[in-house]
């Protein structure tokens, strides 16, 4: 299982591919923003996690761009401190399959990611 951890605070990518590697997902690869990711989203990656607010190309331009790109049908988690509904619905709409209010716990990112691959 390969994933694609898009964020620009490095932090918040070694959280997030910390966890992943405590539940078992060790192939990780990562971006520091949208630009970035799109650059390395290939037919390899298995599922996508991406943060909303971000330089060059925020989270919601990325999800719409992989949406209508060659890779449109790769699942896409969208971990972000936008937690207003409509923030939620504007990128549920955009085509992300699941939504982590960030901070989150450990816990609830392998949820969301489990539910994602089930
Ligand atoms: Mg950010």
């Amino acid at each position: 299982m390969h994933f694609l951890v898009v964020d620009d605070s490095s932090t918040m990518r070694r959280i997030i591919s910390n966890t992943l590697k405590k539940i078992g997902y060790s192939n990780i690869t990562e971006a520091e923003d949208g630009k970035d990711a799109l650059s390395k989203l290939d037919g390899s990656i298995n599922i996508v996690i991406t943060d909303w607010n971000m330089p060059n190309m925020d989270g919601l331009e990325f999800v719409k761009q992989v949406r209508s790109g060659p890779y449109k049908a790769v699942p896409i988690l969208m971990v972000t401190t936008n937690a207003a509904k409509d923030d939620v619905i504007q990128a549920l709409k955009a085509g992300v399959n699941n939504y982590v209010v960030k901070p989150m716990t450990p816990e609830t990112l392998e949820e969301k990611v489990n539910a994602i691959l089930k």
